[in-house]
């Protein structure tokens, strides 16, 4: 019954009707069902407490623009002509005011609503002009018994064109008055499914005793009586956080549960390419990434499947790491695929790997070959031919990849890049992929996020963590220079310049504009140039690709004759060049965090001492100073993260183009990380005690995943 309910399009709610729904389903970017309109939650209060009596209105101080509940006698209608409204005369006994309506269209429903003679209650904005009172167009007109049932603070809601905060307020008060009464009646003692008066969270495990149960919790969203339920701690709101936490864990936890108990393969490496890689090496792995290497093998030594995060910072050596699970794959007689999001990430890693596999003297036992979505069709067909027949070992490319025709002889590894910046799509995409074959996953990030993002993505997969950058790296001196110094600044490099160090200069990217981008660039490029000469060169997005390649690959060679390079954050991703000390970032007030700390791992990467230099224009907000004191205290790009985080709120985390993290409804990734921690417990213990969600707090918590539509994908999985 309440299940059925619940799932019932919103046209079918009484006073909604086919024309409002359509305006609910816009309101609910297309939601159309009543849990859906329950997750939209009121923002705001409107006070209608105010209860004056009209003479007060007529000689206190001006109640222009005030919003009033009045108690009125209707005395006369006044039909309105050319210009003039429609009035309707009232009075309270100690004065009067007129009530306007300017659509005359209107005035039966007005005579009917408002009879002369009779009393009424009205609730709306009050205006005075040339000593006349009104009231034009009430919010509210209501029988008197009505009155102390809007003389209260009124919950308001995000709205839509055409629908008033009245009708959303409306529906949802009914839904929730029936959902009470559909929750007192008796339960048929064999009921199969759950509903949500049942409990799906156990407080006690997770310490919340006080959490009230979902009804309650959602009335006291919706009836609020005052502000503290706007209040991030409110208890109530709390309760719905852990409730969207925990169905989104969950849900992560039972496919990955389903992915793991897939055939796998158990993958021994006899540790030959291995061995001529590390001998290749001119340094020892660090205690970080033995480790991970460690985590790794044992992981696909194991017939089970290998689901794995490599986290580590810009720098700290995953490259190495990777080409090693990727070479053990290959010396079990497998396959291995490596995978990031962009063009530009996938022939980086395809160059770093063909350059160790190359110094290793491995490209003849280990062929190696890059696909992307730019190669024309026979280049293609001719590369994806040698995967299916087995010749080629390692493949690195885009998702493109792991798109349809894709066929390989023998597929055992997949290591994914940057995995969040998949979208949600292409990440089912993988993990419908996977389902096809048992090859172990790899995933990797340098992306520092905050945990409780880290979690909504990666959920439970097991995680390596290499914390500790390579040794001999000199720690980055990060300074905030105003840029009325720039010529003082600019004077400096060119001592610097002479020492043989290296600069990258950095200009923000104008989203809007290309044209205005581009001439930021050039314009700081013929500053510089004209005051250091011929070593300063600029890329820009729009440069030639050969262009571009030519200037980098002058910058990177130690005997090269650039010595800056000026850019717009195009170099973002996937440049080494150790000989750079020195970064400059302008207008660093407009960087997030997140990405200033990617732009300065860009430095620091040889054995001499390496500065950031933070150039900020006149206009920095207390935030953006909060981000660059930030940068001047750590280095560690996880603190940075969750500073990020704390500055920003998750909302612009996740507005940024590449962020494949979901959205929340109610949790907040920053406001209720407790949360989220406990919720991962929680899943733990869940999947532990009731794998297949039996027991009855298990079809409780089915419940819960229908209430967030993560039914769908689930059903096999829970199925058992
Ligand atoms: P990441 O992929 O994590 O950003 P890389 O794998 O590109 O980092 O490593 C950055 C640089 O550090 C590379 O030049 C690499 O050769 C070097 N490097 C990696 N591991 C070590 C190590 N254990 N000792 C010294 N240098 C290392
Ligand atoms: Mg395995």
């Amino acid at each position: 019954m309440i299940n059925n309910y619940l799932n019932t399009d919103l046209k079918f709610i009484k006073g909604v009707g086919e024309k409002t729904a359509d305006k609910f389903y816009t309101l609910l970017n297309g939601g159309q069902i009543v849990r859906e309109i329950l997750y939209h939650f009121p923002v705001d209060f409107l006070d209608r407490t105010y209860n004056p009596k009209i003479s007060s209105l007529l000689d206190g101080t001006s109640p222009v623009g005030k919003v009033a509940t009045l108690k009125v006698e209707i005395l006369q209608h006044k039909k309105g002509y050319k210009r003039s409204p429609y009035k309707v005369i009232c009075s309270d006994g100690t004065g009067r005011i007129a009530i306007p309506f300017f659509n005359v269209k209107y005035a039966d429903w007005i005579r009917e609503k408002l009879p002369t003679g009779q009393v009424r209650v009205i609730s709306g904005k009050v205006d005075k002009f040339r000593g006349e009172l009104s009231m034009s167009h009430p919010d509210y007109v209501l029988n008197e018994k009505y009155f102390n049932d809007i003389l209260i603070m009124e919950t308001i809601y995000p709205l839509t064109a055409g629908l008033p905060n009245k009708s959303v307020r409306g529906a949802i008060t009914r839904i929730l008055n029936h959902l009470d009464r559909l929750a007192g009646m008796p339960k048929s003692s064999d009921r199969k499914e759950a509903d949500i008066t049942d409990e799906w969270i156990d407080k006690r495990m997770i310490g919340q005793d006080d959490f009230p149960s979902w009804l309650e919790a959602m009335k006291a969203m919706h009836f609020a009586k005052d502000r503290d339920a706007l209040e991030p701690d409110f208890l109530p709101r709390k309760r719905l956080a852990y409730d969207e936490i925990l169905a989104s864990q969950l849900a992560l936890a039972l496919l990955h549960r389903d992915e793991r108990e897939l055939k796998g393969i158990s993958t021994h490496g006899d540790g030959r390419y291995v061995k001529k890689l590390l001998d290749a090496l001119p340094f020892d792995l660090t205690t970080a990434q033995k480790r991970s290497v460690d985590d790794i093998f044992q992981d696909m030594a194991t017939p089970k499947r290998m689901l794995r995060l490599l986290q580590g910072d810009v720098g700290s050596g995953k490259t190495v790491v990777a080409l090693m699970s990727l070479l053990n794959a290959v010396e079990a007689g497998g396959q291995a695929v490596l995978m990031a999001p962009t063009d530009l990430l996938v022939r980086q890693h395809f160059k770093d790997l063909f350059e160790l596999l190359n110094k290793a003297g491995l490209l003849d036992e280990v062929p190696i070959e890059l696909i992307t979505g730019k190669d024309k069709a026979a280049v293609k067909r001719e590369k994806l031919g040698k995967l299916a027949s087995g010749q080629v070992k390692i493949a690195v490319g885009t998702h493109s990849l792991f798109q349809d025709k894709v066929e390989f002889e023998n597929l055992t590894l997949a290591v994914i890049d940057e995995q969040h910046r998949f979208g949600v799509g292409q990440r089912l995409n993988l993990v419908s992929k996977a389902k096809e074959n048992p090859a172990d996953v790899l995933a990797m990030s340098a992306t520092p996020i905050p945990r409780t993002l880290t979690m909504t993505i990666y959920g439970d997969m097991d995680l390596s963590i290499i914390d500790e950058l390579p040794p001999g790296r000199q720690p980055i001196t990060t300074t905030t220079v105003s840029v009325e110094k720039l010529d003082e600044l600019t004077l400096s490099l060119k001592s610097k310049i002479a020492e043989g160090e290296k600069i990258y200069w950095v200009c923000p990217l104008i989203e809007e504009s290309d044209k205005m981008d581009f001439a930021a660039v050039e314009t700081r490029f013929r500053y510089l140039q004209e005051r250091l000469g011929g070593q300063v060169a600029f890329v820009h997005g729009k440069t030639e690709k050969e262009e571009r390649d030519a200037i980098m690959q002058n910058f990177k060679n130690p005997n090269g004759t650039v010595k800056v390079l000026v850019s717009t954050t195009v170099i973002e991703v996937g440049v080494n060049v150790p000989d750079a000390t020195i970064m400059v970032i302008e207008n660093s007030e407009r960087f997030g965090l997140s990405q200033l700390h990617q732009l300065r791992g860009r430095i620091g990467r040889g054995d001499k001492k390496s500065t950031c230099v933070l150039l900020f224009g006149s206009n920095v907000t207390p935030i953006a100073k909060q981000r660059l004191i930030a940068m001047k205290e750590t280095q560690d790009g996880f603190v940075l993260a969750e500073e990020d985080l704390k500055l920003r709120g998750a909302g612009e985390i996740l507005g940024t183009k590449q962020s494949g993290f979901p959205r929340f409804k109610v949790a907040d990734y920053g406001n209720d990380k407790e949360l989220f921690y406990a919720a991962k417990d929680d899943v733990k213990m869940i999947l532990h005690k009731d794998p297949y969600l039996q027991t009855d707090r298990g079809r409780a918590l089915r419940c819960l995943l229908k209430l967030f539509g993560k039914d769908k994908d689930l059903i096999n999985i829970i199925a058992g």
